[in-house]
């Protein structure tokens, strides 16, 4: 058993992907995962099941993070379940790619609301609770795209950079009282999210990527437990990128 064991840990989109990964990496260091889903009701079964098989605890939750009452529900459903949230892995985020001068108002709000709302509904819904506890870790996955910007994705950069200010925002107002937040900012990362775009994209990705291959889900999951682990409690407002290089 560490130091992390038994706390409690809420996962945003953790059917799938990076958020799944993050989850069951929290899970086998011996945290409490409460796994939200929107859509992926059966995956995120299975990787709870996952937690479960390995001696951890674990359920999963549907809720629409982006709207504020779902976050109210899902909150309440984890602490009812689990007890207050401890750590908060805000990870659930959509893509509608398109260039400036095509986007449709839609593209940007959807975006805007999934990528960034959810993560002031999420964290502003556990505060108190982290502050009462005078203990608390929030951690958003943010991207690279919010560091250097990226063509085709205004939204999802200006959401992602949003995230950056946000989390240090959070993290000046609550250094005092044992909480931390911080952002994790992947590169490349092979999930859904990226397996369908075209090749020639694919490829030129990779071509800039020095460590000479995509990240992983788990890559970035390694990250997160480690930036909401009690080993790293004197780092907070960062942004932690994961990206083999990329953008150094
Ligand atoms: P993914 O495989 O497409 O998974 C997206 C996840 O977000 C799913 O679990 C989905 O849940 C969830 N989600 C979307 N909208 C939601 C909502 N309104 N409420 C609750 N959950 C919602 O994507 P991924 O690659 O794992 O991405 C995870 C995070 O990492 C995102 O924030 C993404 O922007 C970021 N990121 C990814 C990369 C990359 O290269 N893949 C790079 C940088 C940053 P359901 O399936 O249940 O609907």
């Amino acid at each position: 058993m560490n130091a992390s064991s038994g706390r409690v840990a809420l996962v945003t989109g953790a059917g799938r992907g990076i958020g799944r990964a993050v989850a069951i990496e929290l899970g086998t260091r011996g945290y409490r995962v409460a796994l939200n889903y929107q859509n992926s009701e059966a995956a995120a079964a299975e990787a709870a099941r996952i937690i479960q098989s390995s001696g951890g605890a674990a359920f999963a939750v549907q809720a629409d993070v982006s709207r504020p009452d779902m976050v109210k529900r899902l909150t309440d459903a984890v602490t009812g379940e689990f007890g207050p949230i401890e750590v908060l892995v805000c990870n659930a985020g959509i893509t509608r790619d398109n260039l400036l001068a095509r986007m449709k108002d839609s593209e940007w709000d959807d975006v805007i609301r999934t990528n960034l709302n959810s993560v002031y509904y999420c964290a502003q819904a556990v505060i108190r609770g982290m502050i009462k506890a005078r203990f608390g870790r929030i951690a958003a996955i943010s991207s690279v795209s919010g560091l250097v910007g990226n063509a085709g994705q205004a939204n999802y950069a200006a959401a992602k950079a949003g995230i950056l200010g946000l989390i240090k925002s959070v993290a000046r107002e609550t250094a005092s009282r044992g909480i931390t937040a911080n952002a994790i900012a992947p590169g490349f990362i092979e999930t859904d999210m990226t397996s369908s775009l075209p090749d020639g994209v694919r490829a030129a990705s990779l071509a800039r990527i020095p460590v000479g291959r995509y990240g992983t889900p788990e890559d970035i999951a390694k990250a997160t437990a480690f930036i909401v682990s009690d080993e790293a409690s004197y780092i907070t407002g960062q942004s932690l990128t994961v990206d083999g290089g990329m953008t150094m």
